[in-house]
């Protein structure tokens, strides 16, 4: 089999935590690759400690990256044959990331990304807006609300098993931390976000 002609493209899978994200860019990845196209895979990796050198998702389903912190990281990885390129947690990247999806783009390359649109205060993710905007192709994935069972579009933090304040510091050392999928009317925050 001949691999296809691929057309470049940016297509964003977006959700809260356990919506599937990564589950789905896995699926298409996969996909990919059975199509015979050369594939490359990132990861953001959030510090220097672990180096997770694959996509999870929380169904159990692994694929191969490569952990890079930063934008530039990526670039190496790239060849002229590269064809396929998925970046998983896009949202952890800061904005050259912008940059650098838009200059694969136009060497013909098709890119998929799967980020969190908002964080736990519900505030739009550090890229993801201008992403989402660009993107040839959106998928809004939605989790089940552990506390109603409806659709959830929003992540809860807790923090000691209570909702975490708006203005809590991200790493609280020594606090037992916990991250959940929640709708609208249960996610808990005690500053009322824009949205
Ligand atoms: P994400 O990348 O968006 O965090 P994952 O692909 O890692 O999502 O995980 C999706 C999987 O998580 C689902 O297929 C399901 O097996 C599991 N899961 C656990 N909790 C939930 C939940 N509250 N809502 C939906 N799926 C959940
Ligand atoms: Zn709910």
């Amino acid at each position: 089999m001949i691999a296809p002609l691929i057309k470049s493209s940016l297509e964003v899978i977006c959700g809260p935590m356990f919506s599937g994200k990564s589950e789905e860019l896995i699926r298409r990845l996969r996909r990919a690759h059975y199509a015979k196209l050369s594939v490359a895979v990132f990861k953001h990796q959030l510090d220097d400690r672990t180096a997770i050198d694959h996509v999870a998702s929380h169904n159990g389903t692994l694929l191969a990256a490569q952990p890079i912190r930063s934008a530039h990281e990526l670039e190496p990885f790239i060849f002229g044959e590269t064809q396929v390129i998925g970046i998983d947690e896009v949202q952890f990247f800061d904005l050259e990331i912008i940059n650098v999806i838009c200059k694969l783009i136009a060497r013909g390359k098709r890119v998929i990304v799967a980020g969190l649109d908002l964080d736990f205060k519900r505030r739009p993710f550090g890229p993801m807006p201008t992403l989402l905007a660009i993107a040839d192709e959106v998928t809004k994935l939605k989790a089940i609300c552990l506390e109603c069972g409806t659709d959830a579009h929003f992540t809860q933090r807790l923090v000691d098993g209570a909702p975490a304040q708006y203005h809590d510091p991200v790493v609280m050392v020594g606090a037992q931390e916990q991250y959940q999928a929640r709708c609208r009317n249960c996610h808990r925050i005690d500053l009322q976000p824009p949205f």
